[in-house]
């Protein structure tokens, strides 16, 4: 396959009978201007400046680049008395009065609008901010849904813009920096959208059909349909997958001249290791090893994904590998996204190698120097046979005496920069594990060209965990539930709310609600707490205080959202789940379900004409299957096809705007057009930015 399915470009594109809105073009682009801070920009004084930083926008570029999160369909403007049904609509009128009130942790803003027709109760959730300004006598613009409770609102303007109702850019906006403001400074950034310049041949996009890149990022911000935003989208995804080829395509050649030392055949540490397993193996746990086993015997570095549903057993599979070096007096190394992934694989690996009498070294960042010195001097010395950590491995200073296998897990939360660094200048053999579902084709894309293994059923003791969704009213007889697990001698898991605030904040609110449930729901149970501002000490404590079962439930932030692995615990409950994601709720459960015992896990929600229609979706796609690819697909179309841009899919770190399902044919094309560049060292200076920049990723 060697073309794209070809993009009939609007008018507009390419210099075509530009619209208005879209600029000129100029003489020559100036990416120098792209650089100017964003208090250039009208309207951005020091405090709003400050605000916009902390969205990641600090120059006219930042604003250029940052990308609408959905488009709003236009809706029509309606009178209050023509309003019914759950149809979308804006209403134009005036604040007669506004309270306020709480509910939990619900803030909920009732104003009373009128126009000549009539009056209706509108209510919005959680923007404390808005409090002051909805006075008497205000005019409004509010977008949204009437139910038999009043008018739920979506998007608001106070003094009577146009905008509400049109179609329009939705950006990531916080609680500081309206809408309004962010699609006021688009506006403004676009005047110096000719300055991005565009290295990709001409002949090559026209051939392709995709618009030059200045043009794109007009239509992702001023699009006229969505159309229009999704050839804008198609070629930035190009761009990101182009660029990710070439990226490739360097390491995989520094790879390639590389040899790696064959492995042999499994000896007498891998016999002992089999045997000390309190279980049998499954049978796609032992094809996978034989796999792998296969590929340690040979000369050339091995590139092999472990592809396996959360709680399918990948860890017993990795440690395999790293047994593979030990047995051959060499190393073995596991880089986990996060320190909590970290220290639970520490403790997990750990516990495993015991019978064996190895010991195992872990490294990350926040370690004291001391101890980080010593995991060094270990390291370098050779006598750490396993190590496990974060990127604090891949860091400068430290030193491989002998690294033979390397395992990354979760590896779509790393970039590729990240990915090489642990392998460049070793060629060690390399095995990636993920629980994300992911096309061939794009597992091919992103990580180059690999070989796959699959763990496709879950060992055979397990059972289907049964999931039930019920609303906040109902919530003591979850916790009357969970309850009974404790009493049974089981353990739980309460996941706190997703609040989209500072780490901080966050951790402050799972430490009140700890506090909240040990005299209220579950007085008399030990309750751990656990959140990613805890230091690691006592995280690591709290960890192990939980699997030694001298906590009976763990409270705690998505930080549990991968790898913590307690067979013991048998029931969850996720607070206010609604505001969760598909893939994010179907990690978390994966908490529970990894013993023998049938495991439940309880969806808690507001009611149900709070939430919107997307959330009762996915509450029920919860309810209904426990399959991670079904669940990917059902995610991919409840966020639909209006969901264009900007959602991070599954988290792979280089890939913002590339769509798994529709890109196929777009990311066939890079992988040939790559294959074609390389040689001329266009967009070099994007490959080594994705090459070199070793973005943060930080906790839950
Ligand atoms: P994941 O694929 O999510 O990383 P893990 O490797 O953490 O899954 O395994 C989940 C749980 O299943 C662990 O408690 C592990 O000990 C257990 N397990 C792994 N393989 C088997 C097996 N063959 N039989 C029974 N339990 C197993
Ligand atoms: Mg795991």
């Amino acid at each position: 396959m060697g073309t794209v399915t070809r993009i009939v470009l609007p008018t507009g594109f390419a210099g075509l009978e530009a619209p208005e809105v879209w600029p000129r073009p100029r003489s020559a682009p100036r990416p120098d201007r792209l650089g100017a801070s964003i208090e250039s920009l009208d309207g951005v004084g020091p405090t709003i400046a400050r605000r916009l930083g902390k969205l990641g926008l600090r120059t006219v570029g930042d604003v250029l680049w940052q990308r609408p999160r959905r488009y709003e369909e236009p809706v029509p403007t309606k009178q209050i008395c023509d309003l019914f049904g759950d149809e979308e609509a804006v209403v134009e009128g005036v604040v007669r009065s506004a309270t306020s009130r709480r509910r939990g942790r619900l803030k909920i803003l009732t104003a009373r609008i009128a126009d000549e027709t009539g009056e209706i109760k509108a209510t919005w959730f959680n923007q404390p901010w808005l409090e002051g300004k909805l006075v008497a006598g205000t005019s409004v613009r509010i977008r949204g849904r009437a139910n038999r409770h009043g008018f739920a609102v979506s998007s608001y303007d106070l003094d009577g813009d146009a905008e509400t109702g049109d179609f329009a850019p939705v950006y990531p906006a916080g609680e500081d920096v309206t809408q309004k403001k962010l699609r006021d400074l688009h506006g403004q950034a676009l005047a110096y959208v000719r300055d991005v310049g565009d290295d990709v041949p001409g002949a090559l996009l026209v051939s392709d059909g995709l618009p030059i890149r200045a043009d794109a990022l007009a239509a992702i911000h001023r699009p006229r349909s969505l159309a229009e935003a999704e050839v804008g989208r198609t070629r930035l995804a190009f761009d990101e997958l182009l660029v990710l080829r070439l990226a490739l395509l360097r390491t995989a050649a520094a790879r390639e001249s590389a040899s790696a030392q064959p492995l042999g055949e499994p000896g007498v540490l891998i016999g002992r290791y089999r045997s000390s397993l309190p279980f049998e193996l499954t049978s796609d746990q032992e094809r996978a090893m034989q796999e792998i086993d296969a590929d340690l015997d040979r000369a050339i570095p091995m590139q092999r994904l472990l592809q396996g549903d959360v709680g399918s057993g990948k860890t017993v599979v990795a440690l395999h590998a790293l047994l593979r070096a030990v047995e051959r007096e060499r190393q073995g190394a596991l880089m986990a996204p996060t320190e909590t992934l970290a220290e639970q694989h520490f403790l997990t690996i750990d516990e495993l190698c015991a019978p064996l009498g190895l010991r195992v070294t872990l490294l990350t960042s926040s370690l004291r120097a001391k101890e980080h010195a010593a995991a060094r001097q270990l390291i370098a010395s050779g006598d750490a046979r396993i190590v496990v950590g974060t990127h604090a491995l891949i860091e400068k200073e430290v030193d491989f005496h002998d690294l033979a296998v390397a395992v990354v897990d979760e590896q779509h939360r790393f970039g590729v920069a990240q990915r090489s660094a642990l392998v460049e200048g070793r060629s060690p053999h390399v095995l990636h594990l993920t629980a994300t579902p992911i096309p061939r084709t794009l597992a091919l894309t992103v990580y180059g060209d690999l070989e796959v293994s699959e763990l496709a059923l879950p060992p055979a003791d397990r059972k289907p965990i049964v999931t039930a969704w019920v609303t906040d009213d109902r919530s003591s007889a979850a916790y009357s539930r969970l309850c009974r697990h404790l009493d049974d001698g089981r353990q739980a898991y309460v996941v706190c709310p997703l609040i989209e605030a500072s780490e901080t904040r966050v951790a402050r609110a799972a430490e009140e609600e700890a506090e909240r449930l040990r005299s209220a729901e579950l007085r008399g149970y030990r309750v751990g707490c656990l959140h990613g501002r805890l230091p690691p000490v006592e995280r690591r404590r709290v960890m192990a205080q939980f699997k030694a079962r001298e906590l009976h439930v763990l409270v705690a932030t998505t930080v549990i959202e991968v790898g913590v692995d307690v067979p013991n615990a048998t029931i969850m409950i996720v607070q206010e789940a609604d505001r969760f994601g598909l893939a994010q709720l179907h990690q978390l459960r994966g908490r529970v379900g990894r013993g023998p015992e049938q495991s439940y896990c309880l969806l808690v929600s507001r009611s149900r004409d709070e939430l919107s229609e997307s959330a009762e979706e996915r509450l029920e796609a919860m309810v209904a299957t426990t399959d991670g690819f079904e669940l990917a697909e059902r995610d991919l179309e409840i966020r639909g096809e209006g969901q264009l841009l900007g959602a991070r899919q599954s988290g792979y770190s280089d890939l913002r705007v590339v769509r798994l399902r529709r890109d196929q044919d777009l990311l066939e094309r890079a992988r040939d057009v790559a294959r074609t560049l390389t040689d001329e060292g266009l967009l070099a200076d994007a490959v080594d930015r994705l090459l070199g920049e070793s973005e943060h990723l930080g906790e839950s």
